[in-house]
C-alpha cells in the first residue's frame, strides 16, 4: 500500500465553505532518483527558494486499455525548455532530453503503484547557492510528484471575478514561460477572487484586454465561433489550450485567436476555462453577468466529451498524443 499525503485546498463556489482534498503520491523523483516526498527538498540559500527561480510543468497521466499514458509529453518537455530558455536558465536542455524526461517519469509513476488519473508536476529547480540574482551557468535539480483528486475549479460551472491585479507583461515577466516566481501575481488575482466570493479572476493586461484565469486559459463561444485570446495576450500557452483548438477545428467549429474585450465575455453564448487542471470547466458567471442562461453550453460539452475521449486514448487519430509509459 502506498502511503499518500493529504492536501488541503479551498473551492468556496463548489461548496460553500468547504475544503476538497487532493492527494500527492509520497514518493518523488528528485535529481536522479526516487526519494520519499518529505525527503525532496531545497536548500533555504537557492535561487529556487530565494527568487522563485525554476520553471515547471503539470501534465495527465492517464489509465487507457494501451496502459499508462503521459498526454502531450514532448510539448510538455519543449515548453520546460521554453520557459528555461526565456528565463536564462541554459543548464538543463545540456543535461535533459525528452528520453530522459520519459524515464524519470516512468519511474515516478512506477514507484507510487499508481492506478488512477493523475496529475504530475515537473519542476527544474535552479539550487545553486546564492549566486545572486542572475541564471545562467547555474546548478538545476529537476523534481517530480504525482497528485489525484485535484479540483481547481467547480465541474459544475465557476463564477469569475475581473481581478484588481493586472497580468504581468511580457516586457515585465513573461507569462509565456512557466516560472514559479510569476505565480505570486497568480496568487494575489486568485486570492482578491476566493475573497470576494469567486471560484477564480479574470486577468486583463495592461490595455484591458482579457488574458487568462489565474491557472487556465479561457474561451468563449458567439454565434458559434470558438474565439479565445491570442498567444501575445500575455497567456501562459496552455497544452489544453492548443488541444482544445486542435479538437474544435477538427470538429468543424471555426477557431478565432484575437484580442478580446471584457465585456464581449459577458455577453457570450458559452464562456469555459482550459487546463490540465481546470480541464475544460464551464464558466456560469462573471462579475455577477450570468452567461447565457448559467448552464453548460453545447460546444462547450462536446469539446469537454472529446478531450475525455482522447486523454483515455479511445480516439485512434489522437493517440500519437500519448506517451505510453513502460
Ligand atoms: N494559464 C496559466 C497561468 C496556468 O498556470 C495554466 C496551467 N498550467 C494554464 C494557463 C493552462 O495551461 P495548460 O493547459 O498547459 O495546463
Amino acid at each position: 500500500m502506498v502511503e499518500q499525503l493529504p492536501l488541503k485546498q479551498w473551492v468556496p463556489g463548489s461548496s460553500p465553505g468547504g475544503r476538497t482534498m487532493a492527494r500527492i503520491y509520497n514518493k518523488a523523483f528528485f535529481g536522479s532518483k526516487i526519494v520519499p516526498v518529505k525527503e525532496a527538498s531545497l536548500s533555504i540559500a537557492s535561487s529556487a527558494v530565494l527568487y522563485g527561480l525554476s520553471v515547471y510543468t503539470v501534465f495527465p497521466v492517464c489509465i487507457t486499455k494501451k496502459g499508462i499514458v503521459a498526454f502531450r509529453l514532448k510539448d510538455h518537455f519543449k515548453r520546460l525548455i521554453d520557459s528555461a530558455k526565456i528565463i536564462g536558465i541554459d543548464t538543463f536542455e545540456k543535461e535533459w532530453n525528452e528520453n530522459k524526461f520519459t524515464k524519470a517519469i516512468t519511474e515516478l509513476i512506477k514507484a507510487n503503484k499508481i492506478k488512477e488519473d493523475v496529475l504530475v508536476r515537473a519542476t527544474v529547480h535552479v539550487d545553486e547557492l546564492l549566486p545572486g540574482t542572475r541564471s545562467r551557468g547555474l546548478h538545476t535539480t529537476v523534481s517530480m510528484f504525482a497528485y489525484g483528486d485535484y479540483k481547481v475549479l467547480p465541474e459544475g460551472g465557476a463564477s469569475l471575478k475581473t481581478s484588481v491585479w493586472r497580468r504581468v507583461p511580457d516586457y515585465a515577466i513573461p507569462s509565456r514561460a512557466k516560472v514559479n516566481g510569476a505565480y505570486v501575481n497568480s496568487v494575489l488575482a486568485k486570492q482578491d477572487a476566493l475573497d470576494s466570493g469567486y471560484d477564480d479572476c479574470i486577468f486583463l493586461d495592461a490595455d484591458g484586454h482579457v488574458c487568462e484565469l489565474s491557472a487556465a486559459n479561457i474561451f468563449f463561444v458567439r454565434d458559434g465561433v470558438l474565439i479565445t485570446p491570442d498567444t501575445a495576450s500575455d497567456i501562459l500557452e496552455g497544452i489544453t489550450r492548443r488541444t482544445i483548438i486542435e479538437l474544435a477545428r477538427g470538429m468543424k467549429i471555426p477557431v478565432v485567436e484575437r484580442k478580446v474585450d471584457l465585456t464581449e465575455l459577458y455577453i457570450a453564448d458559452e464562456v469555459f476555462a482550459s487546463g490540465t487542471s481546470a480541464l475544460a470547466t464551464p464558466v456560469r458567471e462573471i462579475d455577477k453577468r450570468i452567461i447565457k442562461n448559467g448552464e453548460t453550453g453545447k460546444i462547450t460539452k462536446s469539446l469537454q466529451k472529446k478531450y475525455q475521449e482522447i486523454l483515455h486514448g479511445r480516439d485512434p487519430k489522437y493517440t500519437r498524443l500519448l506517451t505510453v509509459l513502460k
